[in-house]
């Protein structure tokens, strides 16, 4: 008590009941945010008590995603997280002063994600999700260090260029040990409207082929979890703080998103 030392991370004791999730892509702009908000929505509808923390220093759009407005409150030495559709929520945006470019380097980071992890009151949480940010960088290697538990969703989308670099940010784990939970496909096609054949506007197959490289890597049956369709929706709900899931489950792409949730 009263000491300087490091706080420990409760999701880190080996009898923590919280599972933790790290979302990660190989590149920007696939959906990585959008999927980690909605899976996080499916599984506060399922009932269980859900935690993100957007790690994604470049692109930090969790909380307007989430519609989580208010700021953090601090509490003696810990800080209460917002909340948004029963959804606790933390983000590096909340600790940058307006849209100011976040410049932090790699061990800044770790500290500010060890703060996010130890100091943030989370309470019992059931699943905890890690936006993380785009590419193989130091925070994969950070997260792998604190939460040797972590599970890996790899997102990609279907074209054969995404996916490789998808792979890459998937193939990390060979080093750090940490298990992939599996594969998920983003814009995988676009139904012009209801009955017409799909159309594949970005290619096919990318999820499959980071799920079956990875598993080659691996030597570890690494799945395919989903494909999500577009659909205008999605971004619009995301732009109004409102996860698709939530205002339209019965929407093709939530329902890819709630039947992955199922299976964390
Ligand atoms: P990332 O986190 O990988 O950078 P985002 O989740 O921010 O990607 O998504 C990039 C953009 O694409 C956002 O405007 C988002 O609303 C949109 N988007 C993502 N997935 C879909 C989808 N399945 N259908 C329609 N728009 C999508």
């Amino acid at each position: 008590r009263g000491g300087q030392a490091e706080k420990e991370i409760p999701f880190a004791k080996p009898n923590s009941l919280t599972k933790v999730y790290a979302v990660a892509s190989g590149k920007g702009g696939v959906g990585k945010s959008s999927v980690t908000v909605n899976l996080a929505a499916a599984l506060a509808a399922q009932g269980h008590k859900v935690g993100v923390v957007d790690a994604d220093i470049y692109g930090h759009s969790v909380p307007r995603m989430l519609g989580a407005s208010d700021f953090p409150t601090k509490v003696e030495d810990m800080i209460l997280p917002p909340t948004a559709h029963g959804i606790k929520v933390i983000s590096v945006g909340m600790f940058t002063e307006g849209n100011t470019p976040v410049v932090w380097r790699g061990p800044m980071l770790h500290r500010a994600l060890q703060q996010f992890l130890s100091d943030v009151f989370w309470g019992d949480l059931d699943v905890l999700l890690m936006d993380l940010p785009p590419g193989t960088g130091d925070i994969a290697i950070s997260v792998a260090q604190m939460l040797p538990g972590a599970e890996l969703l790899v997102v990609t989308t279907p074209q054969q260029a995404a996916a490789e670099v998808a792979e890459r940010a998937g193939a990390i784990t060979a080093q750090t040990h940490q298990r992939i939970a599996g594969v998920i496909e983003n814009m995988s096609y676009y139904l012009p409207e209801e009955g017409a054949d799909p159309v594949y506007l970005f290619g096919q197959g990318g999820g499959q082929t980071v799920a079956d490289a990875l598993t080659r890597t691996l030597g570890a049956e690494i799945p395919l979890m989903g494909q999500v369709p577009l659909d205008t929706r999605l971004r619009e709900g995301s732009d109004e703080g409102k996860p698709l899931v939530l205002t339209e489950p019965e929407a093709e792409a939530s329902k890819v998103m709630i039947s992955i949730a199922e299976k964390l």
